[in-house]
């Protein structure tokens, strides 16, 4: 007997949909970096995109990087997020490159490899209008030409992030402006940009439209891969699996029950005063599965079932169907924050389905 919750990971469509997109980016002359941090670092995600064809792994978790290491993960890996300061020295030791928007943090770095007797790889972020991490454009130049002037530090290129804080779409006036700055960097110190990358799974349709691509050789993908859908609209992808990663929870109470609360409606356990349409009787079920184990408005079920709430530990759902008895499982599908939630909650196992051979 499986244990409920539990996430189901099927390494065969987390292939297929890594191995699909690299295809179709490769004919764009741009790589993928396969990014791990939704998974927790997981080592069998992180070895199926490297077999998929992805260039190197990425993470925004330093200890997702050092558990990869821990299970002999030896392919170039990116941490994603700014390194903090007091984690510098894990940086150097474990991850490769780092992207960074602080030259502080940068001169740590190069002070720890020179300690540790390595080198370590910096790609400068860039801020193109989402006002999340990022260097202001105009700053750019002089970041580099500091990066440059540091001991053990290798200069690797730059990237930016769009649509993850404001919703800002990548298109062909940011998208340039990273090239041109690309550009800028090499006449200027006559180094190389080796990395140029333009951003997250919020990109693939403009890298995939037939704009033009410039200097753009790379994209960190997570979400895409892992979910099958793009995300400035949350469409499924031409092609790609939505149900790679699946949440299970079994089933603790089915009753039929009014729709209409009696008595005096206060604030409930989340500080929502619910308003609620009286509906008659309906079939009601609760799972043992909470919002400390996911979140409730992320989550899909079949076709006549519904999730009307959740509590701490307790997910309502209504259903058209008399099958929700106790003891039985309902599956669903996950959005990103469904997905991570479900991952980080210690009540939550995971179960991995190994890949046949390719
Ligand atoms: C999370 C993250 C990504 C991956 O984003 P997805 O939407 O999951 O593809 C890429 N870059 C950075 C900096 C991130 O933080």
């Amino acid at each position: 007997m499986m244990s409920a919750p539990r996430l189901v990971i099927d390494l065969e469509k987390i292939y297929h949909n890594a191995h699909t997109l690299v295809d179709r980016l490769a004919q764009r002359g741009i790589s993928v970096t396969g990014v791990t941090k939704a998974a927790l670092g997981c080592t069998e995600i992180a070895a199926t995109l490297l077999e998929a064809g992805v260039t190197r792994l990425g993470d925004s978790r330093i200890e997702n990087i050092e558990s990869m290491r821990i299970c002999q993960q030896t392919a170039p890996m990116t941490l994603i997020r700014s390194p903090m300061l007091s984690q510098a020295q894990r940086v150097v030791r474990f991850a490769d490159v780092s992207c960074n928007t602080e030259i502080d943090v940068i001169r740590r770095l190069s002070l720890e490899a020179q300690r540790a007797g390595c080198n370590h790889g910096v790609v400068l972020m860039v801020e193109l209008g989402d006002l999340r991490e990022g260097i202001m454009p105009d700053d750019l130049l002089g970041c580099v030409y500091e990066t440059l002037s540091l001991p053990n530090i290798d200069f690797k290129g730059i990237g930016t992030n769009l649509a993850c804080r404001s919703g800002v779409a990548p298109d062909a006036r940011n998208m340039a402006m990273l090239t041109e700055l690309a550009e800028r960097i090499e006449t200027t110190f006559g180094v190389r940009v080796d990395i140029v990358s333009g951003g997250n799974s919020a990109n693939l349709q403009w890298a995939l439209s037939g704009a033009e691509i410039g200097r753009i050789n790379d994209l960190r993908l997570g979400e895409a891969i892992l979910l099958g859908c793009e995300t400035l609209h949350r469409q499924p992808l031409d092609g790609l699996h939505t149900d790679a990663i699946t949440l299970t929870a079994e089933v603790i109470e089915a009753k039929l029950k009014p729709t209409l609360p009696s008595g005096q409606i206060n604030q409930n356990a989340f500080g929502e005063t619910p308003v609620v349409a009286d509906r008659g009787q309906v079939t009601q079920a609760i799972l043992a599965i909470g919002r400390q184990d996911t979140d409730p408005d992320g989550l899909q079920a079949a076709a006549g079932i519904e999730v009307m709430g959740g509590s701490s530990d307790h997910l309502i759902l209504e259903s058209e169907h008399d099958d929700l008895s106790v003891g039985s499982e309902v599956t669903f599908l996950l959005n990103y924050s469904a997905l991570v939630r479900s991952m980080t909650s210690p009540y939550v196992t995971r179960v991995v389905m190994p890949a046949l051979d390719q």
